[in-house]
Parts: structure tokens; sequence; C-alpha cells
């Protein structure tokens, strides 16, 4: 099983436009540096789910049927938008599996083109996707978001973002054996009071400390959170590491 972090950005991106912070102006300067919106690619055998959909050049990085669909976390637009142009391809279907969310995102329920919407996820349900099993966890955030387990070739690998802290019910699924990688909604630096919508350091350590995956890495990664790790190096523990746009785990 590998998963490849397409996009480790939170909703603005880095470099955010207009913004000349230190991590902002390092992402100008390296390329490396620079996120693009939350998503990724896992595989699995014959398997090739694309999670969530904000890149707007889905039609250029992938040929026509090159995937086996698409798992959407939520309908934000950073982890969608994708879709609003990929959907007027033809001559094939590229299923969409996500929340029961009614309002989707602007008007792909109306137009789907050759997206197909038709099975979404109920939560805590599990699907065998080939080689790939998959189960949809409810997570805390604004709008309904699963995150996803993936369970495969005798791993377990959990892809949980967005969300602020991680809800017991989830937790219970996710604990039931070992974790051999966790990746985490972490968009911003400590702070004082828990965020509504996204971990902060803080609230993502508590995650991981109760989950005790083998490895995890942190991902919907803020510019202020970047500036903050230039400042402070050595703010994550061991077996905690940062996204980065195209890592392979
Ligand atoms: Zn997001
Ligand atoms: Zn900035
Ligand atoms: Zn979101």
């Amino acid at each position: 099983m590998r998963l490849t972090l397409l996009g480790s950005g939170d909703a603005r991106q880095v470099p955010v436009y207009n913004c000349s912070c230190p991590a902002c102006d390092a992402a100008r300067v390296y390329p490396a540096r620079r996120r693009g919106p939350c998503c990724a690619l896992i595989e699995c055998g014959a398997q090739r789910w694309l999670i969530d959909s904000g890149l707007t050049d889905l039609t250029e990085r992938f040929a026509p049927h090159s995937l086996s669909g698409i798992l959407q976390t939520h309908y934000h637009a950073d982890h969608a938008q994708g879709l609003l142009h990929l959907r007027w391809g033809q001559g094939l279907v590229i299923p969409v599996h996500g929340p029961d969310d009614p309002e989707g995102l602007a008007d792909l329920y109306k137009h789907p083109g050759i997206l197909d919407f038709s099975q979404p996820f109920a939560a805590f349900e599990r699907r065998q996707l080939g080689e790939l099993q998959v189960a949809a966890l409810p997570l805390t955030h604004s709008k309904p978001t699963f995150g996803y387990l993936f369970e495969g070739q005798g791993r377990r690998i959990a892809y949980l973002t967005d969300t602020v802290g991680v809800p017991e019910a989830s937790c219970a699924e996710l604990q039931r054996a070992p974790l051999d990688l966790l990746v985490l909604d972490c968009s911003t630096a400590p702070q004082p009071v828990a965020p509504r919508n996204h971990n902060d350091l803080t609230r993502a350590l508590e995650v991981i400390e109760r989950l005790q995956p083998t490895h995890a890495v942190l991902t919907h990664i803020g510019h202020a959170f970047d500036t903050w790790l230039l400042e402070h190096p050595e703010a994550l523990p061991s077996g905690v590491s940062l996204a980065s746009d195209g890592l392979v785990l």
C-alpha cells in the first residue's frame, strides 16, 4: 500500500497571495516549500484512489482511466474545487464517494457530468475496493466530513483531515489494531484556545498520543504554522513529521 501526499497546504495554500512572511517568501524561492490544496493518492494492488480533489489540474495529472475513483473527505472548495472542471470530461464515469452532504460544492450535484455521486458513505461504513478496505470515520469539522481508515496488504493507514480532535467513536475504530501511519490535520501552531475546525499542534499531538501510530505525518499546514516551525525547529517529537507536497509514504 502506498500513500502519496499530493498537496499539504490549508485552504490558503503556501505561499499566500501577497504575503511576505518568512514561509511564503521561502516558498517562492524553493518550490519544495510550496503547499498545494490538501489531497493524496492511495494505491493498493490495482486500486488507485484520489483522496480529495482540490488540485485544479486533475485532467493534466491523471490520464483517463488511471484512477479507480475519488474519495472525498468533504466538500469544502479546497478539497473539491478540481471536480468543477474534471466533470466536463467525456466517455467515462468516475465514482466519487464521500459524506452524504446535501450541499456538496456549488452546482456539482446539479451538473455532475462524468462524476457519479450516487454512493455516498454512511458513517462507519466499510467498503472493500479490490485489495483495499476503506472505512469512513466521522470527524469534527464545519461540514459533514469523513476521515478514512485504509487496510490492505497487512497495513493500516489513517487519513484524518479536516478535523479538530477526533470523535470518541472514530477513535475507537482506529484503536482496534495498531496504526502503521496516521496522516493528521494540523493547520496551526499551538493556540491558547482550541480552534473550532482544525487541529493546532497541541490538539494534533494529543490525538497522536492517544492513537499511538508507528509514524504520524502532519498535513493541511498553514503559512503561519510553517513560519512558527522555522522559529521552533525542535517542536515535533520523534515519530512525528511534517507533510510536503509529493511525499511518498
Ligand atoms: Zn481544508
Ligand atoms: Zn505567509
Ligand atoms: Zn474543510
